[in-house]
């Protein structure tokens, strides 16, 4: 499969990462609030050469990758390679942190001992769309400019103006990064060593999808924010006072008096939970990387008994580079982090609802091409499950393509849910059943 086919297919996720090698590609938002790759005019040369870099091309799988860069290291069959496995939080950067502050720490640490120049992250930016704002990648230089990014922004973003930069601006780079990006940025420094020179710190976020734009109205819909400029949000506001997976979704306006007015939804009032992959893109149900396997250090949410009730935060890593290893024991020793080490068992049963997805799930979606055009994956199609697991996926996969055709209907007529709401209904209310049926059916079976 070539980024032709992978575009043609819907399998494209916006990284970007081909723009590097042919700037005859452009990415844009589709109508659905995606980042798609156009191809415009690019010879058959250009495109053999950017299907190379492409995370869903037929090129190297992540287990590939990671052994290239990580032999010699611990592997676990879903985790992947790993130095060192721990949980924690940074005692400055916790609170503004998405879980434990940690990927802002790092970088905070990288520009503190001058191991690089740049950073490239995500943060709120001004933008010419009916919101007046967008979440992108951005170049930053400066220590200063590290919170600004913190907190995790689900929303599209592309790597493909700050690749641009980096091509054009000697360095040393920390960027972060979802698993399909990291794996696009591996196969791009295989390929080209200016990046492979300059990108020194891959920061992975450990993902267990993506949302569209139209997530975020989505959300600002439920918010109650009028249509209109939205100053600031954020996806992740901690609510210190309940569990840490209990957070708020926030969004700022300001009246034509500069008043100020603050909207808030909390996660658990929406009742849409993340399995049922509203507006997530085609790619992720094809992905089977949940611990970036190809990144220096994977982050993830410590979701697990022994930390949720603190809601200001706990995260997991899986490192992977010795750098980062040791600024993690130094962190320790200086006062400046709570870490301890934890069990690859406890890693692994953090993202168990993530992993099922993209196994067994996986498993059955590949078993349900078969005959069509998919990303080749390290796992093998089956249909070897029970009916109501397989009655889940395909709800699953109708749940995904509805809404996002939804809620484009949506925008276009006009304000509110009410169009979203009438056709998402009857799919929602069969899948909560199907779930209170499956609950039900493990709880009489012991
Ligand atoms: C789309 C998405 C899905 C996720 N799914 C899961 C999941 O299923 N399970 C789980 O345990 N954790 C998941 N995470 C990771 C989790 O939300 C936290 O980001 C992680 O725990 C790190 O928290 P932190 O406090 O250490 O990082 P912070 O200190 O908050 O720093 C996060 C850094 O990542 C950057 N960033 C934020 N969003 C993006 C993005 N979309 N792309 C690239 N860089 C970004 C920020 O700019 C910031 O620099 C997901 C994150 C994202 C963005
Ligand atoms: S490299 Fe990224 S942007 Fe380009 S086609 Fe592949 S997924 Fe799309
Ligand atoms: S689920 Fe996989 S394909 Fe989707 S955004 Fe995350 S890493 Fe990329």
């Amino acid at each position: 499969m070539d980024i032709k086919e992978v575009i043609k297919q819907g399998y494209c996720i916006g990284c970007g990462v081909c723009r590097a090698v042919d700037q005859n590609i452009n990415i844009n938002l589709n109508s659905f609030g995606e980042y798609v790759a156009e191809l415009n005019d690019s010879s058959l040369d250009k495109i053999v050469e950017a299907s190379e870099v492409c995370p869903f091309a037929a090129n190297h799988n992540e287990t590939v990758l990671a052994e290239e860069i990580f032999s010699g290291q611990s592997q676990h069959e879903s985790v992947g390679r790993y130095l060192g496995l721990f949980a924690g939080y940074s005692i400055n950067d916790r609170n503004s942190g998405s879980s434990g502050g940690i990927i802002t720490y790092i970088i905070n640490e990288l520009f503190e001992n001058n191991e690089i120049d740049y950073a490239i992250l995500v943060r709120p930016l001004v933008a010419n769309n009916i919101r007046n704002i967008d979440f992108s990648f951005d170049v930053i230089s400066s220590k200063l400019d590290v919170s600004s990014g913190s907190t995790s922004f689900y929303y599209p973003v592309t790597y493909s103006k700050v690749l641009e930069f980096i091509a054009k601006n000697p360095g040393n780079y920390a960027i972060t990064g979802i698993p399909c990006f990291h794996k696009a940025i591996r196969l791009l420094k295989r390929q080209n060593p200016l990046y492979r020179d300059r990108i020194k710190y891959q920061l992975g976020l450990v993902c267990g999808q993506l949302k569209s734009a139209l997530y975020f109205e989505y959300l600002l819909r439920r918010a109650e924010v009028p249509i209109g400029k939205v100053e600031s949000a954020c996806f992740r506001r901690k609510d210190t006072n309940n569990r840490a997976d209990e957070y708020l979704f926030e969004a700022v306006t300001r009246d034509s008096n500069e008043r100020q007015h603050i909207y808030r939804i909390s996660n658990r009032k929406i009742s849409l939970n993340w399995g049922m992959g509203l507006f997530k893109p085609k790619a992720c149900d094809f992905c089977d990387d949940v611990f970036a396997e190809t990144a220096d250090i994977a982050v993830m949410d410590g979701w697990l008994p022994q930390y949720i009730n603190d809601g200001k935060g706990t995260s997991l890593m899986v490192i992977r580079d010795k750098y980062l290893y040791d600024t993690m024991l130094n962190g320790k020793v200086s006062g400046k982090l709570h870490l301890h080490e934890i069990a690859i068992e406890e890693i692994v049963k953090s993202q168990q609802g993530g992993l099922n997805h993209r196994r067994k799930g996986l498993a059955y979606r590949l078993y349900l091409s078969e005959g069509r055009m998919v990303p080749s994956k390290r796992i093998k199609p089956s249909s070897n499950f029970p009916f109501l697991f397989k009655a889940e996926q395909i709800l699953r996969l109708i749940l995904r393509k509805t809404s996002r055709q939804a809620m484009a209907l949506q925008t276009r007529v006009g304000s509110g849910l009410l169009v979203f709401n009438l056709i998402m209904i009857p799919f929602l209310f069969i899948y909560r059943v199907l779930q209170k049926f499956q609950r039900l059916l493990k709880a009489t079976s012991f």
